[in-house]
């Protein structure tokens, strides 16, 4: 079966493809001439995974999926949550999102706080969303040189380093999108 991973990440589009079962030919954006930016316009991270899904299955007619992560912060009250990416502005610079936290929570000992990736899929008529979260803390400066977006900032629970500090295999395992893709690619066994 033919599907459509609805992201212009190619990192991710090898990540995944490496892991799907083999009744699953993965395509990429590319592969199907859709070059322009799919609306991100929702206000949680389901409604967006969803809509981008959509997006590619109304326009292109074939079965996809698509993905959308947030960093939950408690004493931001959820922050910056479906905004993760651009929560400095919209050149989505991690380091002035990583600032920016660092000094809101400056003042607070409550450091709670948990990544969360829902993946929406449609196929076979079906729409599903698939979840993961990983929970942890915020640090109070940055640690690691590894991954990407607020890694350097987060430990996950049970570990002493951030996940720009642990082996990208530990990561893999145990994060958010891990095991939302887990889940995703225990269903695709299954079409
Ligand atoms: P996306 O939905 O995967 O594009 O993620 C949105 C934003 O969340 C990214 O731009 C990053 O800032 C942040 N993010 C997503 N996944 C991770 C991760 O695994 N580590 C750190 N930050 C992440």
């Amino acid at each position: 079966m033919d599907l459509v991973f609805a992201t212009h990440n190619t990192n991710k589009l090898k990540e995944v493809g490496l892991l799907l079962p083999k009744n699953i030919r993965l395509i990429s954006l590319e592969d199907i001439g859709c070059s322009e930016e799919i609306p991100e316009t929702e206000t949680t991270l389901e409604a967006n995974a969803q809509l981008k899904a959509d997006y590619i299955t109304k326009h292109y007619g074939i079965s996809s999926f698509a993905d959308d992560t947030g960093l939950l912060i408690d004493a931001l009250n959820g922050a910056p949550g479906v905004y993760s990416a651009r929560y400095a502005g919209e050149e989505k610079d991690s380091e002035k999102n990583m600032e920016k936290v660092l000094n809101e929570l400056k003042n607070s000992t409550s450091r709670e706080a948990s990544f969360k990736t829902v993946i929406a899929l449609n196929v076979n008529s079906k729409r599903l969303l698939f979840e993961g979260i990983v929970e942890g803390k915020i640090t109070y400066e940055k640690r690691g040189a590894n991954g990407f977006g607020y890694d350097p900032i987060f430990i996950p629970t049970g570990y002493d380093q951030t996940f720009a500090q642990l082996p990208i295999q530990i990561k893999n395992e145990i994060s958010h999108r891990g095991k939302a893709l887990q889940k995703l690619i225990k269903y695709l066994a299954t079409v």
